[in-house]
């Protein structure tokens, strides 16, 4: 039995198997006492929430479990993860090295959304009506289809315009489902079968969220992932965010636009099919949507800005949606195509009446603004994910495993549980094995101005060039603007003998691959580069952030989530604005130590850690280093 089963590993004879394997495996006690952990979780079917430091090796220390778990039942895990970066981790290095730890096969697929599929239906639509023979892009796009057998994006990403293949990607609301006639060879429905097969399924939380939602909201066929009771999340310091996301709802002109096309393609031919609803809606979605942008540089409130017009462009769905099911009891040619495309206009429509409703307590509705592309999107998300994540997760799953190497704030999980929901639930703190005594100094000047006086920026520069010519460069330098960025790039290009980087100058991993290749040189970066890189030895062995990483309080998610809770009479500091940011200055810091190996140096610019009671909280918050305040003191050291 599955539960007699589970009790014979434990953590030696885990890592003896791996040695078995994998012979420069290395023993750590830290990964051993994680896998048991994890191990007696998933045997007393609970949850736990693990903080395991860098070096820990934490995605064998629940893989191994895992994997020993679907062996003895009838049931898949399903791993969850924030980035692309450690999904390919797991399906191309771990799950290998895993199979090679038992005699049967354990069966992992990697599960994307719809929208990276092709769907056979609209593709032959498309193909069908010729609209694509005569261009670049088409001819590309047919001579990819006749060969694929994924009928993955990813394959041609970057050849074709997102344009195009919105048109023929799967979604949700177009899929005819089972009365699709090519519903067999349905690239959707084959990793739906692939996953129905599979022993683990690695996913991102954003998809495992919105499938969650579908499966509620529409029913359990429409979702792609299978039944599953133990769930892990790997890198899980992003759920709140990504959930937040995924039960909100949003509406883009490009969206009602699609369907508008959508309509004059199926209807268009219809001899009373009158095309001037069509024109009308295209040119109020133009002009609404033209409108929010108007006078904005960056997403604001709905509060703060209420948008005009919406209401109308939500009566007008409302008629369009019922004047397309019309067509469908008529001796239309694709009826079940016809409801579909209803369905879609009252979708919008539904969620546009959601956003537009700004009287919910306990949503903010905004507006999020990309001046560059032209692109305005309306949005109403939850404040707060617990609910949420009560009703639709922890209901209905027994095993559910939350990891990260951030997941506390002065070594405690009261915020990151507050967040997720999940007070009551069981957490350990795994410590790194890596010895930061030894391998780490931190370097906090003391007597710095403050980031808000005058002369920062100078001081700042100065300490700069000061470590960058002890360490004769090798330095990673996070911002917290762009602004900083750009002017202490422009100081270092000219005063220093190192190449410097920047983000943006190219693709974050053609410049990653840069910084590691030029061992000298110095890469100036904001938020993306704080977590998930890895740049091991002595290229990486410097890391400079300018000041605290407290988030901009102007950003309209922020803003709403200060009042909120300024309103229930909690101090938003405190609550919120300080523990996210101790959490981005322990993301920063574990992009120093990589290795046991690696040693270096972690200086922040901000006296305010010394000088502010709440500076020891950052302090206490990172693994035990030596701290040195002022510049001759760590020279000495
Ligand atoms: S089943 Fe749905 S996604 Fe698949 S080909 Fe048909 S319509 Fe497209």
């Amino acid at each position: 039995m599955a539960e007699e089963k589970l009790n014979e590993i434990d953590g030696d004879s885990f890592q003896n198997t791996i040695k078995n394997v994998l012979e420069d495996f290395e023993f750590r006690d830290a990964q051993k006492e994680m896998m048991e952990y994890v191990k007696e979780a998933i045997d007393n079917s609970n949850y736990l929430m693990v903080e395991a430091g860098t070096g820990t090796g934490k995605s064998l220390a629940y893989l191994f479990p895992a994997s020993w778990y679907v062996l003895n039942s009838n049931s898949p895990v399903v791993i969850s993860t924030a980035t692309i970066a450690l999904q390919e981790q797991l399906i191309n290095k771990e799950i290998p090295l895993i199979n090679e730890l038992w005699e049967e096969e354990i069966k992992a697929v990697l599960i994307k959304g719809r929208s990276n599929y092709v769907c056979l239906d609209k593709y032959y639509d498309k193909y069908n009506e010729h609209t694509l023979v005569d261009t670049k892009e088409a001819r590309l796009l047919k001579e990819w289809f006749s060969k694929t057998n994924t009928g993955d994006w990813q394959e041609i990403e970057g050849k074709i315009s997102t344009e195009i293949w919105q048109e023929i990607s799967s979604n949700s609301e177009s899929c005819l489902g089972y009365k699709c006639l090519n519903f067999k060879d349905c690239f959707v429905n084959k990793q739906k079968r692939r996953g129905a097969n599979a022993h683990i399924l690695i996913t991102n939380h954003h998809l495992f969220f919105s499938d969650l939602k579908l499966k509620v909201e529409v029913g359990e066929s429409f979702g792609i992932l299978p039944e599953y009771e133990c769930i892990i999340f790997d890198e899980a310091h992003h759920l709140e965010e990504r959930a937040l996301y995924a039960f909100g709802a949003k509406v883009q002109r490009k969206e009602i636009l699609y369907w508008n096309y959508e309509m004059k393609r199926l209807l268009g031919g219809e001899p009373d099919f009158e095309s001037e609803r069509s024109l009308k809606l295209e040119r109020q979605v133009h002009k609404l949507f033209n409108d929010l942008g108007k006078d904005h540089f960056k997403s604001y409130l709905f509060k703060e800005y209420p948008p005009s017009g919406f209401s109308e462009l939500s009566r007008s769905l409302q008629k369009i949606a019922y004047y397309v099911e019309g067509f469908i009891n008529r001796e239309a040619q694709n009826p079940d195509k016809i409801e579909n495309l209803a369905n879609a206009f009252r979708r919008i429509q539904n969620n546009l009446d959601f956003i537009l409703d700004t009287t919910k307590e306990d949503y903010v509705s905004w507006v999020e603004v990309n001046n560059k592309r032209n692109q305005y999107t309306l949005h109403s998300n939850p404040i707060n994910a617990s609910w949420h994540l009560n009703e639709y997760l922890y209901k209905n799953v027994d095993i559910c495993i939350l990891t990260s190497a951030t997941l506390t704030v002065d070594d405690r999980f009261d915020y990151i549980k507050g967040k997720l929901g999940l007070e009551d639930c069981k957490s350990v703190i795994i410590p790194s094995p890596f010895d930061y005594k030894k391998q780490s100094a931190v370097f906090v000047p003391k007597n710095f101005p403050k980031p808000n006086e005058n002369n920062y920026e100078d001081a700042l520069i100065e300490g700069m060039l000061n470590l960058i010519e002890f360490n004769q460069g090798k330095a990673l330098i996070l911002f917290t603007s762009y602004r900083m960025l750009d002017y202490v790039y422009n100081e270092l290009k000219e005063r220093v003998n190192y190449k410097v980087l920047r983000q943006g100058q190219a693709s974050k991993n053609e410049i990653l691959k840069e910084f590691r290749e030029d061992t000298y040189s110095i890469l100036l970066a904001t938020d993306s580069f704080r977590e998930g890189i890895d740049v091991r030895g002595e290229a990486l062995s410097l890391l400079m952030m300018d000041k605290l990483p407290f988030a901009v309080p102007d950003e309209p998610l922020i803003k709403a989530r200060i009042e909120y809770l300024e309103k229930q009479g909690k101090n938003s500091f405190f609550s919120y604005s300080l523990p996210e940011a101790v959490l981005k200055l322990k993301q920063g810091f574990g992009r120093l130590i990589r290795h046991r190996n690696d040693s270096g140096i972690f200086a922040v610019f901000d006296c305010r850690i010394h000088k502010m009671p709440y500076g020891k909280v950052f302090l206490n918050s990172l693994p035990k280093c030596k701290i040195h305040d002022n510049f001759e003191q760590l020279k000495v050291d």
